[in-house]
């Protein structure tokens, strides 16, 4: 069997929703069970009548009407999501009543953007000759702990999603089961997080032992730079589960971070796809792709944000000044992505500046700090990177020859990316050159 996720612009309109039923019914034969995201922009319209309640807004009206625009168009009968309309509505105004909003209602109100489009989606598919089953997450046994907005299967979740697809799926109706969502133990509904319904796929791909996990929305694959910097970016045929997971943290837009986790962990290949492409084969990640020509596999880029330096010469020869620095940083939730050190200074970057203010007086007490906005972390990925001699000189020389100063470097020992840190506004300049060196030759 396959899972087959659709991104919220694969599933915005009836248009759209035809091609998706095109490409489920094609691939019948792999006995799919496919996991669909809410409508584009419902979850962000429902998020803004969560916030609009709390400030005592009556805000169901709007969000139910965007809803209904697509449900009219698909011709679901009014009846279909009567009952979830209501359920919003009293939710809603319940919270516009008492004025709070409580991360656990944020979750409850997210969700009704997908357990609406799973409906819809079903209930077409079966006028236009698919027969389909909509399906809420936790009935497929996603049941999750209570990390409100970013929630995840409870251990031993697997059996529970292999029983319910056993009992549910691989018949003549498909499963179309919601994305993004789940419920705790104690009924209370979860979500994965924004844009999760890419990890829903992969952890229910995991559980049931799927051929393939695919995600369909609406680029040829991952591309070995954003196609909105540099014209020339393409598509990576195949790619290995680090760099793609490399890639996704760093600012591709393709896939939510922790969407390769569970594949990798069960090497269920994921392969990328493009819903208004089918025929495109779009990028397979997987354990062991073959061998690649190409210098790297991508360029990847992280905006806005901030470095900082602590130096100190109490830093020379002491044991334990990191260690102290960072438990200061871990206390204060201050994410940190790139560090270097020295013997009398130490810099790391992070894209939480409010964390950070609250941490400075601390910092201070073990030295000077020193603060830098406006940078970019910027990362080449490739796995050939550690055995190929001269490929990070010319990295940095091509960006030294754009005139650009790089001001942090970080390379592991065998690491498949090398990253540095620039100016945000050099980053127009810098990811076109090295594309060109990499990529384009
Ligand atoms: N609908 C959710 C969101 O917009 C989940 C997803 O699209 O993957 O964040
Ligand atoms: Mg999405």
């Amino acid at each position: 069997m396959i899972v087959m996720k659709f991104g919220g612009s694969s599933v915005a309109n009836r248009a759209q929703i035809d091609k998706v039923r095109e490409i489920v019914v094609a691939r019948r034969p792999q006995q799919p069970l496919v996991v669909s995201s809410a409508h584009k922009g419902i979850t962000d319209a429902l998020v803004a009548a969560a916030r609009g309640a709390a400030r005592g807004e009556d805000t169901a009206a709007s969000v139910i009407d965007r809803q209904r625009k697509v449900a009219d168009e698909l011709e679901c009968p009014p009846s279909l999501l009567a009952t979830i309309y209501e359920e919003l509505s009293l939710l809603l105004k319940g919270i516009s009543l008492v004025r709070e909003l409580s991360p656990r209602s944020l979750d409850y109100v997210s969700s009704f953007g997908e357990r609406m489009a799973v409906r819809c989606i079903a209930d077409y598919f079966g006028r236009h000759g698919q027969p389909a089953r909509a399906c809420d997450a936790w009935d497929l046994g996603f049941i999750t702990d209570a990390r409100w907005g970013a929630a995840r299967p409870l251990p031993g979740y697997e059996e529970a999603v292999r029983a319910a697809w056993a009992r549910l799926g691989g018949d003549e109706a498909v499963l179309i089961a919601t994305g993004f969502i789940g419920k705790t133990q104690a009924g209370e509904v979860t979500t994965v997080g924004r844009n999760g319904s890419d990890l829903t796929c992969t952890l229910l791909a995991a559980a049931l032992g799927a051929e393939e996990a695919e995600i369909w929305s609406d680029t040829d694959g991952v591309m070995t730079a954003d196609p909105n910097i540099v014209k020339q970016a393409r598509n990576i045929p195949r790619m290995r589960f680090d760099e793609a997971a490399e890639l996704a943290y760093f600012g591709s837009r393709v896939l939510h971070p922790s969407t390769l986790v569970p594949a990798m962990a069960r090497q269920i290949p994921v392969r990328v796809l493009n819903t208004n492409r089918p025929e495109h084969p779009g990028t397979v990640i997987e354990a062991n792709p073959p061998a690649s020509p190409a210098p790297a596999t991508s360029i990847a880029y992280k905006e806005r944000q901030t470095a900082v330096t602590i130096s100190s010469t109490k830093m020379f020869g002491q044991a334990g000044f990191l260690g102290r620095v960072f438990e200061i940083l871990g206390r204060h939730q201050v994410v940190v992505d790139l560090v270097t050190t020295s013997e009398v200074s130490v810099s790391f970057t992070t894209d939480r500046p409010q964390a950070l203010e609250a941490a400075l007086p601390e910092l201070r007490e073990h030295g000077e700090v020193t603060l830098a906005a406006d940078k970019t972390i910027l990362v080449v990925v490739g796995r050939h990177l550690p055995e190929r001699p001269g490929q990070a000189a010319e990295i940095l020389g091509a960006i030294g020859d754009a005139g650009v100063n790089v001001e942090m470097i970080s390379y592991a020992r065998n690491s498949i990316n090398l990253t540095v840190l620039l100016d945000d506004k050099d980053i127009a300049t810098v990811v076109p050159v090295l594309h060109r060196i990499l990529f384009e030759r």
